[in-house]
């Protein structure tokens, strides 16, 4: 019996932890994106498989007998490739999502917007938007080339960034007193994030709510329906269900 977790989350990280302390052998994935990444209990491989036939062959020669798609709620194309690998491989697979932030306090105040291009457009008066989209997001504000963007990022940008754009290179968890600190030493007048979800980078939504800045997320990308949790426990108890014929964790 060997769980592989599709992962690059905290929720991956806590439900490998909890796996390995029950016996269940685990492998988790990530796509090999940060230089220095949080590396999960159990045995861990990097980088893609080569798209659904890749992964199939993977499932198979690894022996899989069940899936988490742990993945973070914006890494839609792995999570398709694993409903469809799962699907021709007869593996049986649980999406592990943590839930958005549709139920925050202030979600009704802030501007939804499909992607990134409409956050942008939605922000269109902010002259200092403190961007915290990721890394891979940043062309999407290249016209902002004469704002004082303020972005924050996990690994450095790949690609030279305008002169007036401030770049701050940090891992959440985030503090609501920093995250004030850091907006007002800024001088952000808007914040743009995705729905990430999760109360690791949800401090950033409170510090603005306090100093009554306008908040533009990004919603989150459609995927397929799948069975789905948004508990690290539930997937833990679904795994040794699933499991429960092919060995005896402990
Ligand atoms: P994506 O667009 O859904 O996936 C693109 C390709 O990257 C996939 O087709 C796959 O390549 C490879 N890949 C993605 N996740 C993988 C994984 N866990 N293990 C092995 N290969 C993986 O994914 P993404 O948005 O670039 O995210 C990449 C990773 O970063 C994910 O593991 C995700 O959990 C984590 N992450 C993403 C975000 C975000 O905002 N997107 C934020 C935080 C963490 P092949 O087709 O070759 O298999």
């Amino acid at each position: 019996m060997t769980v592989l977790i599709l992962g690059g989350t905290g929720e991956a990280r806590s439900l490998a932890t909890t796996l390995v302390e029950r016996g269940v052998a685990v492998i988790s994935s990530l796509a090999g994106r940060v230089a220095l990444p949080a590396l999960p209990e159990g045995d861990v491989r990097v980088g893609g498989f080569g798209g659904i036939d890749g992964l199939v062959e993977y499932l198979q020669v690894a022996a899989i007998t069940a899936i988490v798609d742990a993945t973070h709620p914006f890494a839609a194309t792995i999570s398709a490739h694993a409903y469809a690998a799962a699907q021709r491989a007869g593996v049986p697979l649980l999406r592990l999502e943590r839930s958005g932030w549709q139920d925050h306090p202030d979600a009704d105040r802030w501007t939804w917007v499909p992607d990134l291009t409409a956050a942008r457009i939605a922000a269109a008066d902010c002259q200092r938007p403190f961007v915290t989209t990721g890394r891979r997001s940043l062309e999407a504000f290249a016209p902002w080339s004469d704002r004082q963007v303020l972005v924050r990022v996990v690994d450095p940008p790949a690609h030279d960034l305008p002169l007036s754009w401030t770049v701050l290179i940090a891992r959440g968890p985030y503090e609501i007193d920093s995250e004030k600190m850091i907006m007002v030493h800024h001088g952000v007048d808007c914040v743009i994030t995705k729905d990430s979800g999760g109360s690791l980078t949800s401090a950033k939504l409170d510090a603005a709510a306090a100093l009554d800045l306008p908040v533009v997320v990004v919603q989150r990308p459609a995927r397929v329906t799948m069975s789905t949790v948004h508990q690290p426990a539930e997937a833990v108890d679904w795994v040794l269900r699933t499991t429960a014929g092919s060995a005896s964790p402990t």
